[in-house]
């Protein structure tokens, strides 16, 4: 896909689909026996762009999926994404249609769930979630009839069976032993589901499981985060972890380039305050496209003509302002990174959410509609 079919004017997202690529090799290269990787494209693929994401991924041989809602996987296929789409979460019945529309599979989240979908007549396909300790969604693994209950209704046709694991980023002995212990209940409970005969695709693993405990297999890798070069928080690499490459980059416009005397106030609140006569450039990006506000006041920068400049005053909805009295040749129409490299410097998808206090997850999936993306 030539990345130059999409408008980079006031605010865009850049795809390295070849970071992408070596992400998917390297994370392949982990993958136990017999597991395909399944990734999580959800949340507009943390952000990146579900479609351009999924199509590569498609391209690169990759055919199961993993999304969040029905909407989602409706999108995926509205594109042309083949191969299995799992919806991880719960789908209310009124909009069941879109899964047996665009063969999407159902995640069960409970025993009554479960009824609720077989009661609609539909033939839909379902992975059935448990709950290992997690206590999010599923059936407990303990709960043997409730499940063998599911497989016997007639509406459904049961193909999978996942848990989630909760601590496998975890550092210490006791996060590796509620890990082994969730990997013990499900694969206990699959193996009670074989000795009766049923042999559904069983899945456990997500990104930290991936690079942590490939150990507890499956037939496929729900790996998200690491898919997009990154982990949660800087610190869940350790040194045995495989080079990722962040795939994204964010970039905005130099709008304007004023001159800010010595004492002069700018912005909200004129909270910035100039100590020196300089210049301040005004860039095309704000809180409304995802930028945290916690950025503001010097806590964030960005790259112009391969320099930092720091972020003054309060961010904006739609505009924020930079110091760059410092890198003088600055112009109106210049590109300015906000995520990714510019020459030699760098900034990282961790440095925005540790300034924001979160995990790159959440940075990364709240970017805004509003930004341009490959299509
Ligand atoms: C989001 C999600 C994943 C992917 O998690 P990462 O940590 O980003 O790899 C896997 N499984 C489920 C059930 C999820 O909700």
């Amino acid at each position: 896909m030539p990345e130059t079919n999409y408008e980079k004017g006031r605010a865009w997202v850049e795809l390295d689909m070849e970071s992408l690529g070596h992400n998917v090799s390297v994370l392949r290269a982990l993958l136990p026996e017999g597991c395909r990787l399944m990734p999580a494209v959800k949340a507009n693929a943390y952000g990146h762009g579900a479609v351009p994401v999924a199509r590569e991924l498609n391209r690169l041989g990759v055919q199961a999926f993993c999304v969040a809602t029905a909407e989602e996987g409706a999108q995926l296929r509205r594109s042309g994404i083949t191969g299995e789409i799992l919806v991880l979460g719960y789908t209310h019945p009124r909009r069941l249609g879109l899964v047996t529309q665009f063969e999407l599979t159902q995640s069960v989240v409970d025993f009554e769930y479960a009824a609720l979908l077989e009661q609609t007549s539909l033939p839909l396909r379902v992975h059935i979630a448990v709950d290992t300790g997690m206590h999010r969604i599923g059936e407990r693994s303990g709960q043997l009839t409730r499940i063998l209950k599911i497989f016997h209704m007639r509406n459904l046709q049961v193909t999978g069976i996942f848990t989630h694991l909760c601590v496998s980023d975890g550092r210490g002995a006791e996060a590796e032993a509620f890990t082994s212990g969730q990997a013990a209940a499900f694969w206990g409970l699959v193996d009670e589901l074989r000795r009766r005969g049923y042999r559904p695709r069983a899945h456990i693993l997500n990104s930290c499981g991936l690079l942590r405990y490939p150990m507890y297999g499956g037939d496929y890798a729900r790996v998200g985060i690491a898919l997009y070069g990154l982990l949660s928080r800087r610190e869940d690499a350790d040194g045995t972890m495989p080079e990722l490459r962040p795939v994204l980059s964010v970039k905005a416009r130099v709008a304007h380039v004023a001159e800010l005397l010595a004492g002069e106030g700018a912005g909200y609140g004129l909270s910035y305050v100039a100590g020196r006569d300089g210049r301040i450039a005004v860039i095309t990006i704000g809180y409304a496209d995802g930028i945290p506000r916690s950025l503001s006041c010097g806590r964030g920068g960005v790259l112009i003509r391969g320099r930092r400049a720091p972020i003054v005053g309060r961010i904006c909805m739609d505009q924020l302002l930079a110091d760059v009295t410092e890198i003088p040749e600055t112009a109106s129409g210049d590109t300015a990174v906000l995520i990714g490299r510019d020459g030699e410097l760098e900034i990282s998808a961790y440095e925005l959410a540790e300034a924001d206090g979160t995990i790159t997850n959440e940075l990364l999936s709240r970017l805004g509609s509003r930004l341009s993306r490959p299509n």
